[in-house]
C-alpha cells in the first residue's frame, strides 16, 4: 500500500508537464527540456503513469491503418488522452475545465 501524499495533483509542475508530453514523445522538444521532463517523471508517479497511457495512445493510433480511423476519431481519441497535435489548450488531467 502506498502512503497517501495529500496534494500531489496541484503540482505547477506536472501541469506544464502534460502539455509538454505529447512533444516529449514525438522528440521535438530540446535537449535540455527532456532532461528536464525526464528527470521529473523519475520521482512522479502520475506524471509517469499519464506518459505510459499517451505513448500506448500514440502507438495504437500509429498501427491502426488510416483507413480504418477517420481523422475526427483520431483527433477525438488525442483529445481524451490529453494530446491535441498543434493545439495549446489541452487541459490537463486533474483540472476539468468547463
Ligand atoms: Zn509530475
Amino acid at each position: 500500500m502506498s502512503e497517501a501524499r495529500a496534494g500531489h495533483g496541484a503540482h505547477a509542475r506536472c501541469k506544464a508537464l502534460f502539455e509538454r508530453l505529447s512533444e516529449y514523445i514525438d522528440g521535438e522538444l530540446d535537449a535540455s527540456l527532456c532532461a528536464e521532463i525526464g528527470s521529473h517523471l523519475d520521482g512522479c508517479d502520475p506524471c509517469k503513469a499519464f506518459l505510459e497511457s499517451l505513448r500506448r495512445t500514440v502507438l495504437i493510433l500509429e498501427r491502426t491503418p488510416a483507413a480504418r480511423l477517420p481523422e475526427d476519431v483520431r483527433a477525438e481519441i488525442l483529445r481524451a488522452a490529453g494530446c491535441i497535435p498543434g493545439g495549446r489548450s489541452a487541459s490537463p488531467p486533474g483540472e476539468v475545465r468547463k
